[in-house]
């Protein structure tokens, strides 16, 4: 037998990268051997809209994408949805272009395709990591049976200003925790490529979008190579490392280059540094915005930067397919880096297997078994009450186990669907949600239900008188405050994080009630609830949970579920501390020197600590640390050090608790943060129960970068701290020798 390989060697065999025995990297040079140099570029574009009805950006008509895609100058498209659509969009690829290249179909799965999840950032309150990885791989399955082979997905930018709209979409403001979410999500939404459920992910936006000057999406970025390296990058890495296939662009400058056209970023780094070999992806129009950044002159220009710089394939701004042959033609650019990244996204068409079966294993019928089934929905709403961080809870007021309280649900968000949901809402249809009203209507028989405000978070005096008559005749209060999921996500940023005023005086007449009070708190990013502490009993963080919030929160509320979540981003104390993070530098003046200088890092008017600190949840039942101690007062740096402590349930309910270990390097070349997690365990405890548990750390928990990006291991002293939360901690010392 001649091997298909040996044939094409020969020059035997002609059409060599459609025989699947041939490993693909041979059928991607016998691809890439038979293009032209228009039909390369159509790799390099993608443009929004397949189902070639809708608009793009620059209106491409839905005749000039047709012609465009039978000359093979379209290589995927981005936001076609369903089975039957993406079927004869492909059909056209691969019948009716020269090569039948088939098209790759891309679509923000954010938080689930039909059937919604909690938002990223809740879901990672969870700090339970084979849940996250859970609920990427059913939202991968939907998506993947509707005909997507692609999730720009998950979002890996770190975070510290929740005003900043897309906040929600990411992990929160550690960069270790991030790492591990960021992997998380992508073993969940890619699995095996080869297997029939799953999706491509991608790592976005690269890089540092998430220190975006102030908050405001889009703006600048200036942070330095040290937090860079140490801050920023590291859940990209993780991600990359994880196997992403995709990377996306970010729209921010770093160093004053637009990421897009960034050779630091996208060569050195990512290429070089991290040894990527999947395929970067432009955000929306990125490599066009290099024009307005002030970085490119025109379109050409901007195709010519964005190439050279280490992008590929470019979302609708079509630089790349209309500047692409002639950049070529006048020497400008090189084939072989166009062949490189050409190559790269054929790999991933290859690999997927759209050679063989271009629908992959998408049909109506598959389409219709698989969304939003019972078994997805319940998925969502366990995910939903492992995200519910509980922040007080006086007296012990939850959980109202006996079906029989009379409850006053109060609210206009407790009864209204269309707030819900953040812009990332999937092809999920408003009429599926489970609104909090149903799922507490449903555990509760006794309940009464008041707007209290309006869909613009206003009060009235009638809308309170009404409130307060229920809340007047019912045991408990149960109030559902926040900002609508509307003003969540991309272009979403808020300068005002407090809870609206309205609220506020709502919340006020009712605890002139006396009654007892729970607030149920919606939205998609911490929001200020110093005003709302004095006026509740009970704060339960409620995010944005998805299709079956109503019945996540009702477990939680009835104790059917003991939460375990804890914040993953500090709740701020005023808007004025905004950004407030936990593994933030020591100052000079960290604290009044008592016998001298008062002048010290502060705010006249506010705490500098946040409300609630990074790490911070609580339980139903409550937990002591003791005996913190380590093996071993000198390390070695090839030491392992054992770092025990013993926890304690000291409440009368079984419970989880996630231990959290945060190490600080107390004098270094680089001066560190005051804390940093290196380490975390979930364990359950019954009630009275206790157990020691032993974190093991070494030398790579101990190191951190310079600001080349070296990874560098100091002599010298350390603090280790364990809690169940940043702030909450006890306190030991050793030494690396
Ligand atoms: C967003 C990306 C998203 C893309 C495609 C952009 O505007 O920044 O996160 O993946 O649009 O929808």
């Amino acid at each position: 037998v001649i091997m298909p390989a040996t044939l094409f060697a020969q020059g035997k065999l002609k059409q060599l990268y459609k025989d699947p025995n041939v490993p693909i990297q041979i059928r991607v040079k016998d691809l890439l051997s038979k293009m032209t140099i228009e039909e390369k570029a159509g790799q390099l574009n993608q443009l929004n809209s397949g189902d070639l009805t809708g608009p793009g950006l620059n209106a491409t008509s839905q005749q000039e994408k047709l012609i465009m895609l039978k000359a093979g100058k379209i290589g995927s498209f981005l936001n076609t949805i369903g089975a039957s659509t993406t079927r004869s969009v492909q059909k056209i690829a691969v019948e009716q272009s020269r090569l039948g290249i088939p098209l790759l179909f891309g679509y923000d799965v954010i938080h689930g395709y039909k059937t919604l999840f909690p938002i990223p950032l809740a879901e990672a309150c969870s700090w339970d990591l084979d849940q996250v990885t859970e609920n990427s791989k059913v939202a991968a399955k939907e998506a993947a049976v509707s005909g997507l082979h692609w999730t720009f997905a998950p979002m890996c930018d770190i975070s510290t200003d929740p005003r900043w709209g897309r906040v929600m979409e990411g992990a929160g403001e550690d960069p270790y925790y991030a790492s591990l979410l960021a992997s998380a999500r992508v073993k969940g939404f890619q699995g095996k490529l080869e297997s029939e459920y799953n999706v491509l992910a991608t790592v976005k936006h690269f890089a540092a979008y998430g220190a975006v000057e102030g908050g405001r999406d889009y703006n600048n970025v200036d942070v330095s190579r040290s937090k860079l390296w140490n801050t920023y990058l590291p859940p990209y890495e993780a991600a990359v490392k994880a196997g992403a296939a995709t990377v996306m662009n970010s729209f921010n400058v770093l160093d004053g280059i637009p990421a897009s056209g960034n050779k630091f970023l996208l060569t050195e780094v990512l290429k070089n540094k991290w040894g990527f070999k999947g395929f970067v992806v432009s955000d929306w129009n990125s490599f066009g915005e290099m024009i307005p950044h002030g970085f490119a002159a025109d379109y050409k220009d901007v195709a010519l930067k964005a190439l050279k710089a280490g992008s590929m394939m470019d979302m609708e701004s079509k630089s790349v397919i209309n500047h692409l042959p002639q950049l070529i033609k006048e020497g400008k650019l090189n084939i072989a880096q166009v062949d490189d990244a050409v190559g790269r996204i054929l790999y991933y068409k290859f690999k997927l297997g759209l050679f063989e079966n271009p629908y992959r294993f998408s049909d109506e019928q598959r389409e219709k078994d698989n969304l939003l089934t019972p078994a997805h929905r319940k998925v969502a709403r366990i995910a939903g009450t492992k995200s519910i961080v509980l922040l007080k809870n006086s007296d012990q007021l939850l959980p109202l186990a006996s079906k029989d309280k009379k409850i006053a649900l109060v609210g206009f968000y407790a009864n209204s669907k269309a707030d819900m949901v953040d812009m990332w809402k999937g092809t999920s249809d408003y009429n599926t949600y489970v609104t909090v009203y149903d799922g507490l209507k449903a555990q509760y028989k006794d309940l009464t239900f008041a707007d209290g405000y309006n869909s613009k978070n206003e009060t009235s005096e009638k809308l309170i008188a009404e409130a307060v008559n229920n809340a007047s005749a019912a045991d408990v209060v149960i109030v559902n405050i926040g900002i609508s999921g509307k003003v969540s996500g991309e272009d979403k940023s808020l300068a005002d994080i407090n809870i609206p005023a309205g609220q506020i005086a709502l919340l006020k007449a009712l605890h002139q009630t006396g009654k007892p009070i729970i607030a149920l708190v919606t939205a998609g990013r911490p929001l200020v609830l110093t005003q709302v502490l004095p006026y509740t009993n009970a704060v339960l963080y409620c995010w944005l949970l998805g299709t079956e919030t109503g019945n996540s929160v009702a477990d939680v509320v009835k104790g059917l579920y003991n939460p375990t979540a804890k914040t993953v981003m500090s709740f701020p104390y005023a808007v004025g501390q905004v950004p407030v993070y936990y593994n933030h530098f020591n100052t000079g003046r960290p604290a009044p020197d008592p016998g001298g200088d008062s002048f010290y890092s502060r705010y006249l008017d506010i705490p500098n600590q946040p409300l609630f600190p990074f790490g911070y949840g609580l339980s139903y039942t409550t937990f002591n640390y003791r005996n913190l101690s380590l093996d071993l007062p000198l390390l070695n740096s090839g030491q392992v050090q054992n770092v025990s402590v013993t926890v304690k349930n000291t409440g009368k309910y079984d419970g989880e608790e996630i231990v959290q270990l945060y190490i600080n390097d107390i004098t270094a070349s680089i001066v560190r943060p005051v804390k940093e997690l290196k380490a975390y365990k979930k364990i359950g405890l019954k009630a009275g129960e206790e157990k020691t548990i032993t974190f093991q750390l070494g030398a790579k928990d101990l190191s951190f970068f310079d600001d080349k990006g070296n990874v560098i291991l100091e002599k010298g002293k350390f603090k280790i701290f364990v809690g169940g939360n940043s702030r909450d901690v006890l306190e030991t010392t050793f030494e690396l020798k």
